[in-house]
């Protein structure tokens, strides 16, 4: 086993001092400048195709080299029963701080006016110019209103809003696809009075029609591909790891018959991991340039202050409990059960909870994490090629706080008290939730409203929470990460 470096090394300090310039660099530049932060976007996105390009391979390699690295197969069942205990445990310890701290603090439970699904103004005056609609702007509550249907109740006309600008004192609304009780007619004129404006969840979101055992008969299922290649063409992850799996177990019973194949999957897997340092060289180009598109994508600080503000208590809330899981919860697992130094591991875990940050995809991470877990910390391969590849999907604490922390914000937003029996369905859905959830952007937002459903809570409560969830799908997914990591430092104890 290769030890961890007491101290990283000046290599790592140059990588590390590289990506925080690349995120303060692309933090100012996207928030300042959106324009220059859309334009440089393109190259974050090269770099997650480059992330993406080389995880499939690297399961396969990093996992049938692991597992044949067994030596004795007996030892993969107590690997596994190890591996499945930790993120079991880690995962409901999660959910748990979320619950408490949501409980406590009540984000929802002043049911923010702005937020609610609709907003009556029966005496707001409108005036119609062209496809616009110009209104005073202290009519309206200032939150994004673009997820949201117009009615003009004098008229009886509706019509969904593209866009929304304010200038001093007033509000223009830009909207199209006007109708009359379901009817398409054209677009009106003139001026009138009184306005509705109704919250809609996207349509991804009332499309989700699983329940409990539909997802979890998913990851059953899931588990066995019925064709490898095609599995591995859809970044399917899952499959990939459970044929991983197979062949290198297969391999080390195969005895003199199978070492050749082993020595090809382990020379395959060395040179992946030259190739994610390829990757890890560009880490602070790739990094930077993702947080300034994703700024500039939200219209940089002007554009993101407001959305965070509004929901800022709620924001707080997920937040603080994912400050508190990966700060406190799993620093202390780290130490007293695996017995490493919880902030060298860290630092030597950035390069992978940055890029973590930065793609807001668990998968896309995986190289890194992987890196980071061997060459840095020093976890052996085998612990490393089976908890990270599988954590990378099954395991995932953030997301499972997150879910349980928004669906209860919604239920107090809606003000509906939650007793000790849905809180149980909430924890045990979260958890389900998030094992079910891809580890790619946002998908903890789509798993959520088997968690919302099972509970009784309306789907269209994730509109709500909609315009602030690209940033904390970031902060999670960096959690997720994390977590994965840690599980590695304490299974190869
Ligand atoms: N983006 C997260 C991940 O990849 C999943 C989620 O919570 O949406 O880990």
């Amino acid at each position: 086993m290769q030890q961890p470096s007491a101290k990283p090394n000046n290599r790592n300090n140059t990588l590390l001092v590289g990506i925080i310039a690349g995120i303060v660099s692309g933090a100012l530049v996207g928030g300042f400048w959106p324009e220059a932060g859309l334009s440089v976007k393109f190259a974050g996105d090269l770099f997650i195709r480059f992330l993406m390009m080389i995880v499939m391979p690297l399961i396969v390699a990093a996992m049938v080299s692991g597992i044949a690295r067994l030596g004795d197969i007996r030892q993969l069942g107590s690997l596994g029963t190890r591996t499945l205990g930790y993120y079991i445990g880690t995962t409901g310890l999660s959910v748990l701080t979320g619950i408490l701290l949501v409980l406590w603090i009540q984000p929802g439970k002043a049911g923010l006016e702005h937020s609610k699904e609709s907003i009556t103004r029966a005496d707001a005056k409108y005036r119609i110019e062209g496809n616009t609609i110009r209104m005073e702007a202290s009519e309206l509550p200032d939150s994004d209103l673009t997820t949201s249907t117009l009615h003009l109740l004098d008229r009886n006309l509706s019509a969904s809003i593209d866009s929304v600008q304010r200038s001093g004192g007033t509000i223009l609304i830009t909207a199209s696809g006007w109708t009359r009780r379901a009817e398409a007619v054209s677009p009106p004129e003139g001026e009138g009075a009184g306005i509705r404006l109704d919250r809609q969840p996207d349509a991804r979101f009332m499309q989700e029609k699983r329940g409990i055992g539909d997802i979890l008969k998913e990851v059953i299922s899931g588990l066995v591909p019925s064709n490898i290649f095609k599995a591995m063409a859809n970044n399917d992850i899952l499959p990939v790891v459970t044929f991983s799996l197979l062949l290198g177990a297969a391999l080390s019973m195969t005895g003199e018959a199978g070492r050749t194949a082993i020595m090809f999957f382990n020379s395959l897997n060395e040179a992946m991991m030259k190739i994610i340092h390829l990757a890890m060289q560009v880490a602070p180009v790739g990094i930077g340039a993702l947080i300034a598109g994703r700024l500039g994508e939200a219209g940089g600080f002007g554009g993101f202050w407001p959305e965070l503000q509004q929901l800022g208590k709620y924001a707080a809330t997920v937040i603080g409990g994912l400050a508190i899981h990966s700060l406190v919860t799993l620093p202390l697992l780290l130490k007293l059960l695996g017995k490493r130094s919880p902030s060298g591991y860290a630092v030597r875990t950035f390069p992978a909870l940055f890029t973590a940050f930065s793609t807001a995809s668990s998968s896309a991470t995986l190289p890194l994490t992987i890196e980071c877990a061997e060459e840095k910390n020093g976890i052996s391969k085998r612990t490393a090629g089976f908890v990270l590849p599988l954590g990378a999907t099954v395991n995932m604490d953030g997301t499972a706080l997150y879910e349980a922390v928004a669906v209860i914000f919604i239920a107090q937003m809606n003000g509906i008290a939650l007793g000790p029996p849905e809180l149980l369905v909430i924890f045990l859905t979260a958890t389900l939730a998030a094992i079910g959830a891809a580890g790619i952007p946002e998908a903890g937002l789509v798993t959520m409203v088997l968690v919302l459903k099972a509970v009784n809570l309306p789907v269209e409560g994730i509109a709500l929470i909609l315009s602030i969830d690209w940033f904390l799908d970031r902060c999670r997914t960096t959690v997720n990460v994390w977590g994965d990591s840690v599980g590695a430092g304490i299974i190869d104890r």
